[in-house]
């Protein structure tokens, strides 16, 4: 008999992961390495462990050759593939300041999933064409000005407060709430576009979505439950998150999705058949929208789902407002 794998990781029943981030709340007792090896690595992944999709899931010929919607996918992958390696060296150091064994045994599940989706974006630029051998040197190529821009002043404010200052529930806030907080809606946004185009593409986001609902709700309970215990250190943790929004504000990553996402609205007139009328949120067809207006509803996912987890941690929302209010 095989284990049962929890509901939230089951690749058939798992909410979307907006709808998940919103609704589920788990914690880091529940979702310890047992849970990851029974209901991630045996349930979320089986069949799907080596490339992130099911073998039956094909790439299009059409996003092997080139044009606007293959390029669009490339430096899409590309980035998340660099931002991903980066997060997982990142939380290396969450494991090693982790204060107990559930939230250590977490940190490490997390860090494996972040590897993982490094690796499932990266191997789909093979399947797209891009040779093996070349691979890491065209990403570090394509994505060069967007890590120096973007991705390296986001490391090192985390690693100012995770690793030098020793802060872990900082670097917890920074990581969930800044970081994935942010990167999340992108997700949902990325799985929501490929799916009608791609069936290996739209898998390998769907299964980076399932891990990403269980990332962003059990660090909303290890913050909560850091906050309850430890109400003095408040104060400290709206500081970094005013300092986070204050980072994010300053750094250009607009321009590298527009960028994309222009070519994405080239590529997906040329398959219209394809789309059809497949709707990208209800009541409002993919085929209707415009780069800035996709770009948009993610930023608008971004603050409803901030506003349901702040609730959640007894935070105060108009801390992640740009103008820092309480
Ligand atoms: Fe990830
Ligand atoms: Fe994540």
């Amino acid at each position: 008999m095989t284990a049962p794998v929890a509901p939230e990781a089951d690749w058939e029943k798992a909410p979307g992961l907006l709808d998940g981030a919103k609704e589920l709340t788990l914690g880091p007792e529940e979702c310890d390495l047992a849970y990851w090896f029974t209901s991630v690595a045996q349930g979320t992944l089986r069949d799907r462990g080596a490339t992130g999709h099911h073998a039956d899931a094909l790439t299009p010929d059409f996003l092997k050759n080139p044009g606007p919607l293959r390029e669009a996918l490339v430096l899409e992958f590309g980035f998340r593939a660099l931002a991903e390696e980066l997060a997982t060296r990142l939380l290396g150091h969450y494991v090693s300041r982790a204060p107990g064994i559930p939230e250590m045994e977490f940190y490490a599940t997390q860090l494996i999933d972040e590897a993982r989706h490094a690796r499932v974006f990266r191997q789909h630029l093979v399947d797209l064409g891009v040779p093996q051998k070349t691979l890491l040197a065209e990403i570090d190529a394509m994505a060069r000005d967007y890590r120096a821009r973007v991705l390296d002043p986001v490391v090192d404010f985390t690693l100012d407060i995770v690793r030098d200052q020793g802060d872990f529930a900082g670097g917890v806030a920074v990581f969930a709430i800044i970081i994935e907080g942010v990167l999340a809606p992108a997700a949902e946004l990325s799985e929501r576009k490929w799916t009608p185009l791609s069936p290996a593409t739209g898998e390998i986001s769907r299964g980076t979505a399932i891990d990403e609902i269980r990332h962003l709700t059990v660090a909303s309970t290890i913050l909560r439950d850091h906050v309850r215990a430890h109400p003095e250190y408040e104060p400290r943790l709206l500081e970094i998150l005013r300092s986070g929004v204050r980072l994010w504000d300053e750094i250009p990553d607009r321009e590298f999705v527009i960028h994309r996402e222009e070519l994405f609205q080239q590529g997906m007139h040329a398959h219209a058949d394809l789309i059809g009328d497949y709707e990208v949120w209800p009541g409002v067809k993919l085929l209707d929208t415009t780069a800035e207006q996709r770009y948009d509803m993610a930023e608008q996912w971004t603050d409803e789902m901030a506003e349901v987890r702040m609730a959640y941690m007894g935070l105060p929302l108009g801390v992640l407002s740009s103008e820092g209010g309480a």
